[in-house]
């Protein structure tokens, strides 16, 4: 009898454990530096410390072949062949045939080979300096996405002599995806990765609620939320001037430069935040729709339909496609800001 007594209460204990696991979930977390940016990861359950180790050393690697000034990367050795083809990983193939699809439908909005005109204006350097409009001519004539060459076969790359890629516009939304899927591959059911302000989560909360990802007020002195999305397992990707720039003469010049002028962008955008499945595409299109605009922003978002938007404008108003209607949420003291919505 004893023992019977005994056993259930084993049981009811067994039972509250578990209960007590369901809704309070171990929560790891760690914090690398890499990709130029601090990177937090967090994950939950009993698995989420090993898959935060596996994740960061993922990163971490995909840093050292994506790097531009890495002399041991995919990146630097394509740039240094001197018009030759380079043998690279498949994650550098898969990196570089997305960003040409993606260049190629933002007629060259996004374009790797960018990178000289950004290394002129000191952007990789920290020397910030203003190049002549001769100098930025001069530059852009070697600016061409379509003149590089992936064969995803041979596993090679090839692009002129004097053309030079950087994959700084795409490379930290790849990197979000593929850690996202590594931690799904070794049992975690949720998790949130920050790269440096892009926002890749797995599924959702431990207690199963949206996460809610806040939007940067641009151009703030120090940080300050103008809103929030809610998100069930989509990446939130920012681009924005106000995220690295220098003033010279009174002028402030920020880092995400349009390849039709070889200027920084502007569109009358201030920040463009990128909500959807797959990271990558996120991040390689919050950058080329700060080019754009929102008029072909918000025409690319008809056209694909496998993302939505929330843009900043100059003016301070917003704009979200109708996808995004029900999970954005206004900042306290910023309730009156006006909202758009593209439908
Ligand atoms: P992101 O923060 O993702 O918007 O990427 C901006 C970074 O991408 C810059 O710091 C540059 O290294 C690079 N970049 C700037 N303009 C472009 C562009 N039009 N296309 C591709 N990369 C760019
Ligand atoms: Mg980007």
């Amino acid at each position: 009898m004893k023992k019977k007594i005994l056993s259930i209460f084993l049981a009811a204990m067994l039972l509250l454990g578990l209960s007590a696991c369901k809704t309070q979930q171990k929560e790891s977390s760690s914090q690398i530096y890499a990709m130029d940016t601090i990177m937090r990861l967090t994950a939950y359950g009993s698995k989420g410390e090993e898959a935060i180790e596996a994740a960061s050393e993922l990163i971490m690697r995909l840093e050292h072949l994506w790097s531009v000034t890495d002399e041991g990367s995919d990146i630097w050795a394509i740039n240094e062949a001197a018009g030759q083809w380079v043998s690279v990983t498949p994650e550098t193939i898969d990196l570089l045939t997305n960003a040409l699809v993606l260049a190629e439908e933002t007629q060259g909005a996004l374009d790797p080979s960018i990178y000289p005109v950004v290394r002129a204006w000191g952007f990789t350097t920290g020397d910030y300096r203003v190049p002549t409009q001769q100098e930025l001519t001069a530059l852009l004539e070697r600016v061409d996405h379509s003149a590089i060459e992936v064969d995803a076969e041979g596993k090679r790359v090839r692009i002129p002599d004097g053309t030079k890629i950087d994959v700084g516009a795409i490379a930290k939304g790849a990197a979000g995806r593929m850690a996202a899927q590594l931690m799904v591959d070794l049992g975690v059911k949720s998790a949130l990765l920050d790269l440096g302000g892009n926002i890749q989560p797995v599924g959702v909360k431990p207690d199963g609620s949206a996460w809610r990802v806040g939007v940067q007020i641009p151009n703030y002195e120090g940080t300050a939320y103008l809103a929030a999305v809610e998100s069930t397992g989509r990446a939130v990707v920012t681009s924005g001037g106000y995220q690295r720039y220098f003033e010279m003469g009174g002028v402030r010049y920020i880092h995400i430069i349009d390849p039709t002028t070889g200027y920084p962008a502007e569109s009358g955008l201030d920040s463009v935040t990128v909500v959807g499945e797959d990271g990558g595409l996120c991040d390689a299109l919050s950058t080329a729709i700060f080019v754009m605009g929102e008029e072909r922003g918000v025409q690319l978002w008809r056209d694909r339909g496998d993302f939505d938007l929330l843009l900043i404008r100059a003016d301070g108003s917003i704009l979200v496609t109708e996808g995004l209607e029900q999970s954005v949420m206004l900042a306290d003291g910023y309730g009156d800001t006006k909202i758009d919505i593209a439908r």
